[in-house]
């Protein structure tokens, strides 16, 4: 499989982000977004994103050069209206904000609505868990058709709403919860149909109804659908993220009469809690400390090695591909030369790239 290396991907990146329309300082932003996506062992969420925004910077349903807009600013209540901007922007100049509040009061309570892909949610937790906050988050996506069917369901009617939560730990070593509520997220389905590999059993339908390893008929017409993590649980949560990022934040829900532009965009609600909000400082960082010694303590069973706790395998992940880089099969990486191509970079300018 080719690797890559991080820096040259991040400045494709920004190239791409840059022939789009975008300023130098939002091509960053997403550039550090997606690369640090792929170097958390998130294929799904990395550069190979770029083919989708390249696609929706073309139909317009992606703009340049947003910024997060205040639309709403009551006590610890921020409303931040998105205006279809790069999630990246949108998602960081609205932590900075809630940050800010939550330093303030105590707790923010930030809603962001109609903003484009907020993509790999972690990396909010993470810029909120790096000022030692704590934070929680809850996000649905529209303006595509749905992908993940409700318990029960064999019709997709809500999109993989991520769900997250994450506890700053020591030394940058922070516990970060960040899942889709869909068994797997939407992008390994496309991961695994390029590299030809099958998907976790009983997380995909056929558009027949019956359960497919198939990571391709999620991009066939008609659809398959995504079935939910946990059954009923996971699908609850999914309903969850749907009502309250969707609904309780003034955006909109998966519904047959709102317009679809074809892009992706996510509502987040996000609880952001100071580190001494509710209980002193240090005893608080002594008590996560012994509490995650005691559950990795547990003797593995069998078939494990060792007990991880949430954001153990990306810290791993991070350290592996700084050192070895980056795997890109060679059918993800044609589809991102052709959305760098169709974005105005040549190919001669990819290949000084990657030298
Ligand atoms: P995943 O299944 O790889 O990991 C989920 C969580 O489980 C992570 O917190 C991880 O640290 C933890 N984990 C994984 N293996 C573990 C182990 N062996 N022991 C203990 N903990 C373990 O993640 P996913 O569901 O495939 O989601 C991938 C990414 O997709 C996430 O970053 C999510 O935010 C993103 N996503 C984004 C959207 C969007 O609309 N923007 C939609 C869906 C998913």
């Amino acid at each position: 499989m080719p690797v890559f290396g991080h820096d040259a991907l991040h400045a494709l990146t920004r190239a791409v982000c840059i022939a789009g329309g975008s300023a130098a300082r939002e091509a960053e932003l997403v550039a550090d977004n997606l690369v640090a996506a792929n170097l958390a062992g998130h294929d799904s969420h990395g550069v190979g994103m770029l083919p989708l925004y390249v696609r929706c910077l073309h139909n317009r349903s992606l703009l340049p050069n947003r910024h997060a807009e205040l639309a709403l600013d009551r006590g610890p209540i921020l409303v931040i209206e998105g205006g279809r901007g790069y999630g990246q922007v949108i998602g960081f100049e609205a932590m900075q904000l809630g940050l800010a509040r939550a330093a303030e009061q105590g707790v923010a309570l930030v809603a962001i609505r109609n903003s484009f892909h907020l993509c790999r949610i972690g990396h909010w937790a993470e810029q909120c868990a790096a000022e030692g906050f704590a934070s929680i988050h809850f996000v649905n996506g529209v303006d595509h058709a749905p992908l993940q069917a409700p318990y029960g369901g064999r019709d997709a009617r809500l999109s993989t709403n991520p769900f997250c939560a994450a506890v700053p730990g020591e030394d940058g070593a922070h516990v970060v919860l960040d899942m889709a509520t869909s068994e797997i997220a939407f992008g390994k389905a496309r991961v695994a149909a390029n590299k030809g590999e099958p998907v976790p059993d009983e997380s995909l339908l056929h558009p027949e109804g019956h359960v497919s390893r198939d990571g391709a008929v999620m991009f066939q017409d008609p659809r398959g659908a995504m079935i939910a993590m946990g059954e009923h649980k996971g699908s609850g949560l999914a309903i969850m993220c749907e009502l309250l990022a969707g609904a309780f934040t003034g955006g909109l829900t998966n519904q047959p009469e709102h317009p679809q532009k074809g892009g992706t965009i996510n509502n987040m609600l996000s609880v952001i809690i100071a580190p001494d909000a509710l209980g002193e400082r240090d005893a608080v960082r002594r008590e996560i400390g012994a509490a995650l010694a005691w559950i990795k303590s547990a003797r593995p069973r069998a078939g494990f090695e060792e007990v991880l706790v949430p954001g153990e395998p990306e810290r791993r992940h991070r350290a592996a591909r700084l050192a070895h880089g980056i795997e890109i099969d060679p059918q993800s990486w044609s589809e991102i030369r052709a959305a760098a191509n169709a974005a105005g970079v040549a190919d001669r300018d990819i290949d000084r790239l990657f030298g």
